[in-house]
């Protein structure tokens, strides 16, 4: 807990001196108050799918001599099961980010075999939807990190720029070197994000359209998962966006010295 003390000296009537220290806890009070939020949006985005669970376990109660119907609800009720997992998931993989040593497993990581990967998990979402995910840029680029919170961040950047997308657009990653840092940026031809929200976007929970996030099956920690893997390697991720026409999500990262330093290839290859 962060907490800011000052220290002065006082003189006592007696002559002699005292220290005085004063806490401040303005800091202890905004981190309590943050938590407080934030287990208060924890349990509400629980209630939803919980809710949800319990409605529909009534219905197929009430329509159990109606084999269609209660198919059909024990459909919702595992989407809804699904649902709920995700959420506990991203809330694990959350609070181990912001964990004592979130980079322990640190080595060198090639940037390539994250992105491979990456849109490998993403291909049945995207198989569905008929959108074609390409990649390329510069090979060999390398930092040092945890390969598996890599992947999990252009994952889920990926995973956006799908669902966020209209059937049978294109998703495009690309690699590239910028002076001591690697770039890796999605990019969509989707519905985009207003200006106005673009800011708050990496919070937690935070949705433009809460309904349409709802329907893709989001969670709201996507970002703020990716955020704090940026961070969590010295980096960051930014977002460049116009509503209507698409959006691309960068992450720079800190380049492992020496890598990636001998041609120069910017060309995609798809
Ligand atoms: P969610 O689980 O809702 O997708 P995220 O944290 O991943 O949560 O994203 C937060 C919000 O940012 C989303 O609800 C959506 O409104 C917006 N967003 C994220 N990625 C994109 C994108 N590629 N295109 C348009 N909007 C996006």
């Amino acid at each position: 807990e962060k907490l800011a003390v000052t220290a002065r000296v006082a003189p006592l009537d007696s002559g002699r001196l005292v220290l005085v220290l004063v806490e401040d806890r303005t800091e202890s009070r905004r981190i309590d108050a943050v938590r407080r939020d934030f287990v208060a949006n924890v349990s509400h985005e629980l209630k939803t799918p919980v809710g949800a669970l319990s409605l529909l376990a009534e219905a197929v109660v009430g329509a159990s001599d109606d084999p269609d119907a209660v198919r059909h609800f024990a459909r919702s009720m595992h989407r809804e099961a699904g649902r709920l997992a995700d959420l506990v998931q991203e809330l694990i993989d959350l609070s181990r980010l912001q964990g004592h040593d979130p980079l322990a497993a640190a080595t060198p990581v090639d940037v390539d075999e994250v992105v491979v990967e990456a849109i490998d998990r993403c291909s049945l979402a995207a198989g569905a939807k008929g959108i074609v995910v390409v990649s390329g840029g510069q090979d060999g680029l390398q930092v040092i990190g945890d390969e598996g919170q890599l992947v999990m961040a252009v994952r889920n950047l990926v995973d956006n720029a799908i669902s966020y997308s209209p059937p049978h657009t294109r998703v495009a990653v690309g690699v590239r070197r910028l002076d001591g840092l690697v770039e890796i940026s999605v990019t969509d031809q989707g519905i985009g994000i207003p200006e106005g929200d673009l800011e708050r976007i990496f919070e937690r929970f935070y949705r433009v359209d809460p309904a349409r996030s709802r329907e893709t099956g989001g969670t709201g920690l996507g970002l703020s998962i990716v955020k704090h893997i940026a961070q969590n390697h010295g980096g960051e991720v930014v977002v460049w966006s116009v509503e209507g026409s698409g959006s691309t999500f960068t992450v720079r990262l800190p380049r492992a010295p020496g890598s990636g330093e001998e041609a120069l290839d910017d060309g995609f290859d798809d």
